[in-house]
C-alpha cells in the first residue's frame, strides 16, 4: 500500500527536514505541528498544519494538539474495513499512513538537574505519545518513526519499492516505538516515585540503555546476549577481533581496577579477578613485570590494563604472553603499529572515566534484578584507624593501601597479600576467609614469593582470629581489614600477641 499523507511531529529536529524533502519528492502529503511546520516551510518544504485538518487550535500551550478525531482516526482507521471507511467518508477524514513524531525529552530535563517541577510537567508528552501508539497498533498499515536515525533506511526502501513499507519494516518501526514510549513512561514514573520517597537511587532516571548491538553469545555460547548502554563512550576499540561477552565483562572490570591507582600501575585480570597488580614510580614496563609476576601461569589468554600510555618496550614485553585484550588510555604510534600485528588481539583505550559517576551496579535475582550504586568510595588515609599497639611501618603503610585498592576488586571471600609496589598472592572467591588466605597462600608460594613482612588485606572481617593467625604465620606484618566483628577485640589481642599492626578501614568491599 503506497503511503500517501504523513503526519511530522518531532521536538528532536534533526534531519527532519532533508527527510520531509525527501518525502514530498515522493508525492507524500506533509501534516505537520505548530514548530514542525514552521522549520519544514522555512526551508521550502510543503506542508499543511494540523489545525487546518483539524479546524481546531493548537490550545493550552501546546498540551492540546493533535489530541483530535480527525488525526487519530486517520491513523487507526482499518484500511479496506468498510464500516471504517464509510466513517472516514462521512467525517471527511483523511487516511495517515505515516506518523513520525518524536517525544518531548523527559529525561534530558531531570538529567540536567536544576528544575522546577512544572517544567518537569511540561516535559510529559501526551500527543506525541498517543500518536505513536496510534500508529503502532495499526502497524498493518501504518508506520511510525521515531528515531531520527531511521529517516535515511525508511527513504531508501519507499524510493526503491514505489512508495511503500513492506510490513516487516512496519513491525521493526511500531517495536521501536513500543519500546520508546514504555521506557519514557517508566521514566516520568521512577521520576515521580521519587518525589514521594526517599529515593536511594535517584541516578537511576539518569540510565539511557539504549541497545548497542547484539553480542555474539553470553558468557557461554548457548546464551543469547547484547551490551546496552554507553560503553562505548567509554572504551574505544582500536583494532582486533569483535568483542565478546566476557571480554566486554573483564575489560570493564580491568579497568575499574587500575585507574584505582595514581602511580603507573598495570592489572592483569582474568574471569573479572586480579591475577597480579604492579605499581612503579616510574615505569610502565616495571609495573608490568611486577604484576605478571605474582602468577605467571594464569594471565594466559587474560587482560593486561595499564593507567599510562604504554611504550615500546612494554608492548614488547606484553607480546611474549599470550593476552586477549590490552587497555590503556593510549597508545602512541608505534606501539599501536607492533601491537596490531597480531590480528586477533583486541586493543582498547579507555577515556574519561569517572568511577564515581559510572552510575549503578546490576544483579540478576529469579524475577528481577537487583540495583545497587556502584561501589565507588575511596579510602581516606584520615580515616584509617590503627587498632594494635605497634603502628604500621610508613613502607606497610603503602603496602597495606595498595592491597586494600586490589582487594576491592576481588571476588568475596578476597584475601590479598601484598608488597608496597606488587601483589605476592590473591585468594579470590572462596567459602571461607581462612581458605581464601590459604589460596593466596598456596598461589604466592607456587610462585616462588617469600610472604615474610608482607602485608595481608581482607576485604571483610576476620570473624575469628584463624584467618589472622593463618597470615601470621604464613609471615604478614601488617593486616587491614574493616573491623566490626563482635570478635574484634579477641582479634586485636591475637595481632598485639605477635607484635602486628592493623589497621581498620570502616568500609568493606564485598563483590559477589
Ligand atoms: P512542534 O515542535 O511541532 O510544535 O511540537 C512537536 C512535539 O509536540 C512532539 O514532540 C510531539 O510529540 C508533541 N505533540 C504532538 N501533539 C501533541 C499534543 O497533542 N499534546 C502534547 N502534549 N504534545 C504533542
Amino acid at each position: 500500500m503506497k503511503i500517501k499523507t504523513a503526519l511530522i511531529s518531532v521536538y528532536d529536529k534533526t534531519g527532519i527536514v532533508e527527510f520531509a524533502r525527501e518525502l514530498q519528492e515522493l508525492d507524500i502529503e506533509i501534516i505537520s505541528t505548530g514548530g514542525t511546520y514552521n522549520v519544514l516551510v522555512q526551508n521550502g518544504i510543503k506542508s499543511k498544519r494540523v489545525e487546518e485538518i483539524t479546524g481546531f487550535p493548537e490550545i493550552l500551550n501546546g498540551r492540546v494538539k493533535t489530541l483530535h478525531p480527525k488525526i487519530l482516526a486517520g491513523i487507526l482507521a482499518l484500511r479496506g474495513n468498510p464500516r471504517h471507511e464509510e466513517q472516514l467518508k462521512s467525517f471527511d477524514i483523511t487516511p495517515i499512513d505515516l506518523v513520525v513524531v518524536n517525544l518531548y525529552p523527559f529525561s534530558d530535563v531531570i538529567k540536567r538537574g536544576n528544575f522546577t517541577i512544572e517544567e518537569v510537567i511540561e516535559q510529559i508528552d501526551v500527543g506525541g505519545v498517543s500518536l505513536l501508539r496510534a500508529g503502532a497498533k495499526n502497524y498493518k498499515y501504518v508506520a511510525v518513526v521515531v528515531n531520527p536515525q531511521r529517516y535515511e533506511q525508511v527513504i531508501k526502501e519507499l524510493k526503491s519499492s514505489g512508495g511503500e513499507l513492506s510490513e516487516k519494516t512496519r513491525i521493526m518501526l511500531a517495536v521501536e516505538a513500543f519500546k520508546h514510549t514504555s521506557n519514557y513512561d517508566a521514566t516520568i514514573a521512577n521520576f515521580f516515585a521519587s518525589q514521594l520517597t526517599e529515593d536511594v537511587l535517584p541516578e537511576i532516571f539518569h540510565l539511557s540503555l539504549g541497545k548497542v548491538k547484539n553480542l555474539r553469545y553470553g558468557e557461554n555460547p548457548h546464551q543469547r546476549s547484547a551490551l546496552y548502554g554507553d560503553f562505548f563512550n567509554y572504551f574505544e576499540h582500536l583494532h582486533g577481533k569483535e568483542l565478546s561477552y566476557n571480554n566486554i565483562l573483564d575489560i570493564s572490570s580491568a579497568t575499574e581496577l587500575v585507574i584505582e591507582f595514581d602511580k603507573p600501575a598495570c592489572a592483569i585480570v582474568k574471569h573479572t579477578n586480579p591475577c597480579g597488580v604492579g605499581v612503579d614510580d616510574k615505569s610502565v614496563l616495571e609495573a608490568f613485570k611486577k604484576a605478571f609476576a605474582t602468577d605467571t601461569v594464569s594471565p594466559f589468554g587474560g587482560i593486561i590494563a595499564f593507567n599510562r600510555p604504554i611504550d615500546l618496550k612494554t608492548a614488547m614485553a606484553i607480546d611474549e604472553i599470550f593476552t586477549e585484550v590490552i587497555i590503556a588510555p593510549e597508545f602512541p604510534p608505534d606501539v599501536l603499529n607492533f601491537l596490531m600485528r597480531k590480528k586477533n588481539r583486541r586493543l582498547i583505550r579507555y577515556k574519561d572515566i569517572n568511577l564515581k559517576k559510572v552510575g549503578l551496579d546490576f544483579k540478576r535475582v529469579i524475577g528481577g534484578v537487583l540495583v545497587q550504586e556502584f561501589d565507588s568510595i575511596d579510602l581516606e588515609p584520615m580515616n584509617l584507624r590503627v587498632v594494635t599497639r605497634r603502628k604500621p611501618t610508613v613502607d606497610e603503610m603503602e603496602a597495606l593501601i595498595f592491597a586494600w585498592k586490589v582487594v576491592k576488586h576481588v571476588k568475596s571471600n578476597a584475601i590479598v597479600y601484598a608488597k608496597k609496589d606488587r601483589t605476592l598472592g590473591i585468594g579470590a572467591g572462596q567459602m571461607s576467609r581462612v581458605d581464601a588466605s590459604k589460596v593466596a597462600i598456596m598461589k604466592a608460594r607456587e610462585m616462588g614469593h617469600d610472604l615474610r613482612g608482607s602485608v595481608v588485606a581482607s576485604d571483610a572481617f576476620f570473624p575469628f582470629p584463624d584467618g589472622l593467625i593463618e597470615a601470621i604465620k604464613a609471615g604478614a606484618t601488617a593486616v587491614i581489614q574493616p573491623g566490626g566483628s563482635i570478635k574484634d577485640d579477641e582479634i586485636i589481642k591475637t595481632a598485639d600477641e605477635y607484635n602486628i599492626a592493623m589497621v581498620f578501614t570502616g568500609i568493606r568491599h564485598f563483590k559477589h
